[in-house]
């Protein structure tokens, strides 16, 4: 890492250096910290609060599923960043490395993701997690994933495709592979992401009159022997009865252990022909922290009561998916109802190392598990309370459009989800084939452009060493010192 090319810090109006606190992520455990710091902090002439996020909102994740079945649109489901953080300095970037000895971290922006550095005097990582394939470079190449938003506008696409090709098919093989969906995983997001399919598939299949609904198939691969076994096991059975009850096939202490010539591999099992994998069975720290020289469990960077990461007491602390936040023996599940509460306590730990004020140990417990699995049926644990049925699946909404940031988001989606109980789910095809080819040329224009923007940032490197040994000054092109503008 290049530290000229790091930032030293802004200065305040008096010309001293400002203290710089740097959020990376921008999920629930990043921006409600963010949130926070822009509240306390960021009022002081004295200190800069800064967020480096991938993406420029939030996402609510445990709507997504809805995007998927067509039940509310992408937009619904997410909240503008700008909108929710107040006196923060807010970067669109893509993380690329964090060097905690020298407190620079460095980032890419922009179509040509330019490189840049900036310094910080403290630090919480909040990167979250990305899908883990085990190794299995073909089923990372087909599967669909239900992560990001647009995995599941995508997800959405790709039901209705394979509806429209299977209606033109007169192949009876080929049919079957087209209207075979396959999900992954049979935890909560792949729970709530069959039962999604499924309600739309055989909704949406009625609108063709080539197909039936018995040409269906859809299978959920878990590895247990009861789905969701993060519930009780009384809620479990009765998500797998009416999983089944609706037509899903449930192919339990079984994984996916591939995908060659349109078939998921199935260890034990036969395999099955379909063009439709749906991948929710693993996740893993993001990956730019495994170069990250400190303890970690699991991937997951190791932090202390007070959220601070191991070895960077005071300086540095890590929150949300990618932290082993300690819990007695074991540590805090990675949930969105953690992540959030954990950003604002490590927060409030930042504002005492910056003030000098007492730190407060994290201290939480899960409220309860909500899941909506299909056609108005849900399972929680709420308190201690079970519910299912109707019940939950009202108690599911309810909490959920409590918790979604925004009032206006709010109210789009309570309008929508009324709706929904007078008109049918759309069906819409919004992205083609077509528009995949066009997708795909723009891609390869930006790829070449910015493969030789890169060629032009390593010569002006080159041409700044041939003039440095002539004793002049000069920066690499394609290297920014932004910070402080
Ligand atoms: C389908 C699904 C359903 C879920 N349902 C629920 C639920 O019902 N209830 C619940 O409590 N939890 C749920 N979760 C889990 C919940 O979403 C996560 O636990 C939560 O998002 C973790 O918060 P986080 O801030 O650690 O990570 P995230 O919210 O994932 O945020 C991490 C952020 O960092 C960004 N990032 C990552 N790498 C980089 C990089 N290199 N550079 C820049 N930015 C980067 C990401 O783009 C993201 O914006 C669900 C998850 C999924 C996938």
């Amino acid at each position: 890492m290049n530290k000229n090319n790091a930032n030293d810090g802004g200065a305040n109006a008096s010309g001293g250096r400002r203290k710089r606190v740097l959020i990376l992520g921008g999920g629930f455990g990043g921006l409600y910290a963010a949130r926070r710091l822009g509240q306390t902090l960021g009022r002081r002439a004295d200190v800069e609060v800064a967020l480096i996020a991938r993406e420029n909102y939030l996402l609510f994740t445990p709507m997504l599923h809805e995007v998927a079945a067509g039940d509310l649109n992408p937009a619904d489901i997410v909240a503008p960043v700008r909108k929710m953080v107040r006196n923060a300095r807010l970067i669109q970037g893509e993380v690329t490395g964090i060097d905690v000895q020298a407190h620079v971290v460095c980032y890419r922006v922009g179509a040509l993701r330019q490189p840049r550095e900036i310094t910080y005097d403290h630090l919480l990582i909040a990167l979250g997690s990305e899908t883990h394939y085990f190794g299995m470079s073909d089923v990372e190449a087909v599967a669909a994933t239900m992560k990001s938003l647009a995995d599941a506008a995508l997800l959405h696409t790709r039901m209705v495709a394979a509806l429209e090709e299977a209606a033109q098919d007169t192949d009876a093989e080929r049919r079957r592979h087209l209207l075979t969906f396959v999900v992954a995983g049979g935890g909560f997001a792949g729970v709530e992401t069959v039962g999604a399919v499924n309600d739309f598939l055989r909704d949406a299949i009625r609108h063709y009159p080539e197909l039936h609904s018995s040409m269906l198939r859809v299978v959920l691969v878990h590895s247990g022997e009861l789905v969701l076994p993060e519930l009780n096991e009384r809620l479990s059975r009765y998500t797998m009865q009416k999983l089944s009850g609706r037509g899903v096939e449930l192919r339990l202490g079984a994984r996916v252990s591939g995908y060659r010539a349109g078939m998921v591999l199935v260890t034990p099992g036969e395999p099955i022909g379909s063009m439709s994998l749906i991948w929710t069975a693993g996740a893993t720290p993001a990956p730019v922290l495994s170069s990250l020289n400190v303890e970690k469990v699991k991937g997951r960077l190791k932090v202390n009561e007070f959220l601070e990461v191991a070895g960077q007491e005071g300086v540095g602390w890590a929150v949300g998916d990618c932290a082993a936040v300690p819990d007695g023996d074991g540590f805090h599940p990675p949930t969105a109802q953690h992540g959030m509460r954990e950003g604002v306590a490590a927060a409030r730990n930042i504002e005492a190392a910056v003030t000098g004020g007492q730190r407060v140990p994290f201290r939480f417990s899960t409220i309860g598990q909500l899941a909506s699995i299909g056609h108005r049926v849900g399972v929680a644990q709420v308190l201690g309370m079970r519910f299912s049925g109707l019940a939950a699946w009202w108690l599911w909404r309810t909490v959920y459009l409590a918790k979604l940031p925004g009032f206006s988001k709010k109210l789009r989606v309570a309008i929508k989800w009324s709706l929904e109980l007078l008109f049918p789910r759309e069906i819409e095809q919004l992205v083609t084939f077509r528009d995949l080819d066009r997708v795909e040329k723009l891609g390869a224009l930006l790829r070449a452009t910015r493969s030789e923007a890169e060629v032009q940032a390593s010569q002006g490197l080159r041409w700044q060493e041939d003039s440095s040994r002539r004793g002049s000054v000069s920066r690499p092109s394609g290297v920014e010192n932004h910070v402080g503008h």
